[in-house]
Parts: C-alpha cells; structure tokens; sequence
C-alpha cells in the first residue's frame, strides 16, 4: 500500500475520495483490531498513513520521531515512512481546525472559548485556541468542573463554542449538545461534525445570526496537510477550498419546496436528470412506506398521521446526500422536517400564483388561495433560495439549475 488510514472501526469515510481529488492517488482503508498493530509496524509496508480513532496516541510508540505539533497534541494523525526507513509522526489535525476557523471568518484573539468534549479533538481545539490568543478556553465534559449540568452557569459570556463531541453526528442527526441561545455574548459555533453538514446545533446558531463552520473544512484541510508531507508537494488553499466545494456540491441534496401543484416534481425529475442525481418525491415514499395512496391515508386516518409518516420520509431522505427531492406541499409546515432537510440540503421554493397551481388528484388542494396565504410564511421561513413559476416550463428548469450550480 501506498496511502491510506488506520484505524479500528473505518465504516464509510470521505477520506479516500478527498485524497484522489486532491492528488490523484489510491488512498486505502485499513481497519484494524489492537492487536494487529504491532505485525502492521513491523511490515511498513506503506509511504504514508493517516491514523484514527482510537489509535492516535497508541501509535507513539512506532514513531522514530515526532513533530512538535504532535507532541503538543499528545497525538500522531500522520505518519510518513521516511526514505531511510523511519517512520515520522505528525498530527495535521490543529492546521485543519486554524482553516476552519479562517473559512468561516471566526477569530479567537481575545475570545472566551467554550469546547465541548475532552477526547482528541478537544486537545487540538485547546492547542490552536492557545496558539490564536484566546482570552480563556473552558473544556466542558460529564466528569469536569465544567459539565452539562452548570455549563450556562459557568460560561455566561461564552462567545465561541466549539462541538468536538459526537453529539448531532448521523445517525442521531437530531441531537444537539448545548442551546446557542442561552449564551448571551455568544457570536460564533464550530461543529467538528461532517455528517450532516448541518447539525441542528449549526441550524439554531444560524438563526441566530452568528457565524457558524461545520468540520468538513477541517476534514479536507487536515487531508490536504498530511498530502503534503506524504508527497513532498505543496497542497495549499486553493486545493483545499477547491475540494472542498466540489465535495459540498456532490454532497448537498437540492430540496424543492412550494404550494402543491407549483412544479416541485417536474423541476426535480428535471434536475435529477440533468445532474445525474437520484430523485426523491417525498409523496411516493410516504406511498411507498405506508403501503398505501397518501390520499387513502387522509380520508381514511386523517391528516396528521399523514404528516406523522411524512416526519418520518423527511428524516430518512434528509439524512442522505447528493439526492434532487421534491417536497410535499405541506412538509415545511412542521419545523423538524425543515430541520431534517436543511441538515444536509439547500431549500429552493418555488413560488407559482394559487390561480395557475395543478389541482387534479390533491385531496388538500381545495380554497388553494386561503392555504397559500396560511403557508407562505412557512415557505420564506424554510426557503434558502427561490424562484418565481410565470408559466414558462423551459425558463424555470434553467433558472432552478442555475440557482443550484451557483449556490454550490
Ligand atoms: P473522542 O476522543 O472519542 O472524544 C469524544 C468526546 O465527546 C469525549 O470527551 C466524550 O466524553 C464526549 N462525548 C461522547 N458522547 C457524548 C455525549 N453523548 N454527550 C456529551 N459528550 C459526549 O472523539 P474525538 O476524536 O475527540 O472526536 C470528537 C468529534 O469530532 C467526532 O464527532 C469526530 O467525528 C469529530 N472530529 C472531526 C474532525 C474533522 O476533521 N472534522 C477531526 C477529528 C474529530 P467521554 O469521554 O466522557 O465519554
């Protein structure tokens, strides 16, 4: 092997496709047990390693040196094998949070920081805030001073706040570790978390209005690090930031939302098509889950256990990536379908006059002007993005692609 990542339990990692675009090479996971450790060192049979959980610290000892970044942390996520057969530990990890700090324009000079976890993460996260000049950074666990019981307690004036828990991660995407709100000098969030792209602690922050970073900048800045030591090329921003917004492009799901009949499952099958993108129709899956036409289901079981099962397809489908999905016209109506859609997708609406919408077949398409005036503020609350629906199909396919090749 040439590249590639230890660790034990690897399941599904971004790491292989984040070093073959960012140059070219066949990366390898290699989960391993503890025990298998010792017979992997003694073979070195590689050029170059990334190593995580939980064998950041128990690989030390097969270092023949380490760098200064990895003795501060107390931990090696890189390690090269030099051309005189020693092995060089680094830890690229801290250079990875630095960018996703300057990403997203959050500084920590003089800042009160507040770190959630105490595991390897949080000692990176100690390690840069220190380096940045941070005025006090509080560590916050079950088993410390500072714990979940007294945190808003302890850190009133709190005004960074950085998840380096698991806590949000998929699949309990619906987690948060702390309420944003309930820090009053509170300006900006990091989430470590890359799985959802948006945690719903990253969605509360952004209500708010602050600045907020999720850890897929620090996931493809700490690759584009450890690239550079293993190839001996420079692997800089303009790498990073091109990734990076490659692998935000292919990931975002495109979400169409609107009035029934307006044209969400036209665009989409459109967009699907056009991008190469499974299409989603959140209708048929509610058919397809509940066994039954969702028009049997509201005569027959009424509408909220119609908007039960739609929950449910909202929270399956939102977790996944890369997909076009087309809405219900009444799924923004409950807040934590919004929530489950925007964790990892843009919201497009798609805004067509009550007059022209397409009735036939809608068992809640009656008095569609009294319903579009109760649902409007439902859709500019979800809505990232929107278009108009002036009755010209071609103009509104073009418009809603250019919306989402420019929003990514
Ligand atoms: P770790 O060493 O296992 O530490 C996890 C920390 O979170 C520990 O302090 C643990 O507390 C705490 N924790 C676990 N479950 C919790 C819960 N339910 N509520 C509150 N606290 C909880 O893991 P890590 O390597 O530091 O990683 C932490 C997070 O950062 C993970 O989500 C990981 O994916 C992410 N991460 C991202 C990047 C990136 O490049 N974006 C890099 C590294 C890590 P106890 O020890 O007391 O259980």
């Amino acid at each position: 092997m040439d590249f590639g990542l230890i660790g034990e339990r690897l399941g599904h990692s971004y790491s292989p496709e984040i070093h073959r675009r960012l140059r070219g090479y066949a990366y390898q996971l290699c989960p391993m047990a503890p025990t298998e450790l010792p017979a992997f060192f003694a073979r070195r049979d590689f050029r170059g390693i990334n190593v995580t959980i939980p064998y950041k610290q128990a690989v030390i000892p097969w270092c023949d040196a380490l760098s200064e970044t990895a003795r501060r942390v107390g931990a090696v996520n890189t390690i090269v094998h030099r051309a005189d057969d020693s092995l060089y530990g680094d830890n690229t990890d801290p250079a990875g949070f630095a960018f996703l700090l300057r990403e997203a324009g959050i500084g920590l000079a003089g800042k009160r920081v507040l770190i959630l976890g105490n595991g390897g993460a949080s000692l990176t996260v100690q390690l840069v805030a220190a380096d940045l000049g941070a005025k006090s950074a509080t560590v916050a666990d079950f088993n410390l001073d500072v714990n979940y019981s007294n945190l808003y307690e302890r850190c009133p004036g709190a005004q960074v706040i950085v998840n380096a828990t698991p806590v949000g991660m998929y699949p309990l995407g619906e987690d948060c570790p702390v309420e944003p709100e309930r820090f009053p000098r509170l300006e900006a969030v990091a989430d470590l978390i890359y799985n959802p792209l948006r945690t719903r602690f990253l969605q509360k922050a952004e209500r708010l209005g602050l600045k907020t970073a999720d850890g897929l900048s620090m996931l493809v800045a700490q690759a584009a690090a450890s690239a550079e030591l293993f190839t001996g090329a420079p692997c800089g921003e303009n790498d990073i930031t091109r990734v990076l917004s490659e692998l935000r492009r292919d990931l975002e799901n495109w979400v169409l939302i609107g009035m029934p009949g307006c044209g969400k499952t036209t665009v989409g099958r459109f967009l699907a098509q056009k991008s190469g993108r499974p299409f989603v129709d959140l209708d048929l899956e509610i058919e397809k889950y509940a066994g039954r036409p969702g028009r049997e289901i509201l005569v027959t079981q009424g509408e909220a256990a119609f908007r039960a099962l739609e929950s449910q397809v909202a929270a399956r489908f939102g977790a996944k990536t890369g997909q076009v999905i087309a809405t219900g016209g009444g799924t923004v109506l409950r807040h934590e379908n919004v929530e489950a859609l925007r964790q990892n997708g843009r919201l497009l609406w798609i805004k067509r006059a009550a007059r022209f919408l397409a009735t036939s077949g809608r068992p809640l398409s009656v008095d569609l002007e009294s319903l579009e005036r109760a649902r409007q503020s439902f859709y500019e609350a979800a809505a990232d993005m929107q278009i108009a629906h002036d009755e010209d199909w071609e103009m509104l396919f073009m418009k809603a692609w250019e919306v989402f090749r420019h929003e990514n």
